[in-house]
């Protein structure tokens, strides 16, 4: 048989080679010439009636061959009398792995020899062990590159391989005189889904944002996770930012439409920065971080939403990271205080309530307001720690005026999202235990937003608090999307009516349509009134008029220290008058 090198053919990625066989009769020296003339022939397979029968190895026929009247002896002899004849044969279809454990079981000599293929129990071709050690090696750098340069959750390019290819699309940029634009995606309130859900649905919302924001894209765009909900876009070749702008709306868009995980019907939307490159002399990572401090500039912007980089939110960063480091340290040094103001009843004028508020004396920055640290605090998971401490120091300072022989008042606690879950009610069963309070001297204070993020859920934890004897109440109602005859179907005690609603009263002809009729309505709902912000007679009197059951604001007390509030207890006077005057105002 001759033997035909073009016939070589390269199969299964370089692994299966081809190597024309022998059959068994064939003479020793045609097989011996057939190893002088190609070097690179480690081994010959026999087969007969296409099944291969034994394995001719070179060093062992050349050995041979080298010693003295060999040609004479063995030359016309047939090959099957020196072949081995059990040889490692494997079917085509083994994976790499499993090919490997085979030689490596037999021993290591079938690493030189190599190894027969075979498909259907017929001859397709042979491997070297050096092919298979090339393939297993290759792959490794592969996984290994993979595992450096992609996330493992969603497959998209990570960190690394983000910021070598935005080095590279910078300086193809400036070559080309065109700009790169880099959006640095967070998604919204994305704590709350793992904080609700759990992480296995938190991963996948995870994978499917990737895959969305991948079909949004065109595919020489980047698309990288940086890590937890943080997403970054690179765009390249761009002539106009209001390209961008349509780029950012179109994700925006594709991101809010609901998403269904495990019959859980999820909402989430992002905020998003944009950085250009070259509008000044950046590096990539300080690119990155404009983006950050813009993406940072769209969440206070109601989120939802996208914004180019300005200067000033570089500072607005750094004031963040600054109030996010030290807000570390606040509750341990006893930075973090509690305000209570007072909540009037108006039939009586007496007060009856006190909603906590926390308030932080920083040393250096001074008085910090909630409204600045409290979402700081939501974003990075202190809010637990902290909301806890709240919990227990309103209800320890509560049962404290009551066993100092105070009348008894309610105390309104504030709760943000990520309090509100299955652990709730068993907290505050621990504090109102720990602390000796009544439970039906605490109220829990919860926004809209915070209730319909999951009803079912909220109704449940409502309902359990409930039959432990502590109310709930709706805070700032009228700013969030629900409506009311929504809220009828959760179980809460007490609507606070925003106190935007009373930024338009300024005398008795004003319009307070909306108010009267949310009061009304709140009745027919068997729920109690408390409006928040009242600081004028004149607003006072329009509630009192339409029979508003309580009120909070500046026009009967700021927010005070216990000490204080201790007083206004003990001085048993009325707020206000319960019938006021018909004063001019
Ligand atoms: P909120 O729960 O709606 O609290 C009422 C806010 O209105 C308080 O602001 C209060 O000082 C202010 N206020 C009361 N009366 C008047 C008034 O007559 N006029 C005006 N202009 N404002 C009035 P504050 O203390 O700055 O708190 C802001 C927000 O921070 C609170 O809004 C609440 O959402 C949040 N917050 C405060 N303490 C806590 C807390 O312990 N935990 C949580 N999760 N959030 C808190
Ligand atoms: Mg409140
Ligand atoms: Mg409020």
């Amino acid at each position: 048989m001759q033997w035909d090198q073009s016939s070589e053919i390269d199969r299964a990625g370089g692994l299966l080679k081809y190597v024309q066989p022998v059959h068994p009769s064939t003479p020793m020296l045609e097989v011996f010439e057939r190893f002088i003339s190609h070097t690179s022939l480690y081994s010959v397979p026999v087969v007969e009636l296409k099944s291969p029968v034994g394995l001719v190895n070179r060093n062992k026929l050349i050995e041979l061959f080298s010693k003295p009247f060999t040609r004479e002896l063995y030359g016309r002899k047939p090959i099957c009398d020196l072949m081995d004849r059990k040889p490692i044969v494997v079917d085509v279809g083994e994976s790499t792995d499993d090919l490997a454990r085979i030689i490596v079981d037999a021993g290591m000599q079938y690493m030189y020899d190599g190894f027969i293929l075979t498909e259907g129990e017929a001859y397709v071709g042979m491997g070297t062990g050096h092919d298979l050690l090339n393939a297993i090696t290759e792959r490794k750098q592969a996984h290994l590159y993979h595992l450096a340069h992609y996330d493992q959750l969603t497959g998209l390019p990570n960190r690394l391989l983000l910021m070598d290819r935005l080095t590279h699309a910078c300086s193809q940029a400036y070559r080309r005189e065109r700009l790169v634009a880099l959006l640095f995606i967070d998604l919204d309130r994305f704590k709350l889904v793992n904080d609700t859900h759990g992480h296995v649905i938190g991963d996948r919302l995870l994978q499917e944002i990737a895959s969305r924001l991948k079909l949004c894209l065109r595919s020489n765009d980047t698309v990288a996770r940086l890590g937890g909900d943080e997403f970054t876009v690179i765009l390249e070749d761009i002539q106009h930012v209001e390209t961008v702008a349509g780029v950012a709306r179109k994700l925006l868009a594709a991101l809010s439409a609901p998403v269904e995980i495990e019959r859980h019907e999820l909402f989430i939307s992002a905020s998003i920065g944009v950085v250009f490159y070259p509008f000044s002399n950046d590096t990539s990572e300080s690119l990155i971080k404009k983006a950050d401090a813009a993406m940072y500039s769209a969440k206070q912007h109601g989120r939802n939403g996208f914004q180019f980089f300005t200067w000033e939110m570089s500072a607005a960063v750094f004031e963040r990271l600054r109030i996010e480091n030290s807000l570390r340290y606040a509750l341990e040094r006893n930075e973090l205080v509690l305000h209570y103001q007072p909540q009037v009843e108006l039939s009586t004028g007496r007060l009856v309530g006190v909603e906590a508020l926390l308030r932080w004396s920083h040393p250096e920055m001074g008085l910090i307001s909630p409204d600045v640290f409290i979402p700081i605090a939501e974003e990075c998971g202190l809010i637990h720690e902290i909301g806890e401490h709240v919990l227990r120091t309103a209800c320890s300072q509560n049962h404290a005026w009551q066993k100092a022989g105070l009348p008894p008042v309610k105390v309104a606690v504030n709760l943000s999202a990520c309090q509100m879950n299955q652990a709730l009610p068993k907290l505050v069963q621990l504090i109102l235990g720990e602390t000796g309070l009544g439970p039906s001297y605490l109220e829990l204070e919860l926004t809209e937003n915070i209730l319909l993020e999951n009803v079912d859920e909220s109704i449940e934890i409502l309902r359990e608090l409930s039959g432990m004897g502590v109310k709930a109440s709706i805070d700032d109602f009228g700013t969030g999307y629900s409506s009311l005859s929504y809220l009828q179907r959760l179980p809460i005690s007490t609507l606070k009516i925003d106190r935007s609603f009373l930024f338009g009263v300024q005398s008795e002809a004003d319009d307070t349509t909306l108010i009267t009729t949310i009061i009304a309505m709140a009745h027919n709902m068997k729920l109690n009134v408390i409006a928040e912000g009242v600081e004028t007679f004149c607003q006072l009197q329009m509630l009192q008029t339409n029979n508003c059951d309580y009120a909070q604001g500046y026009y009967f007390s700021r927010p005070c220290p216990a000490n204080e509030v201790a007083e206004l207890l003990d001085s048993r006077y009325a707020l206000v008058s319960p019938a006021p005057r018909r004063e001019k105002c």
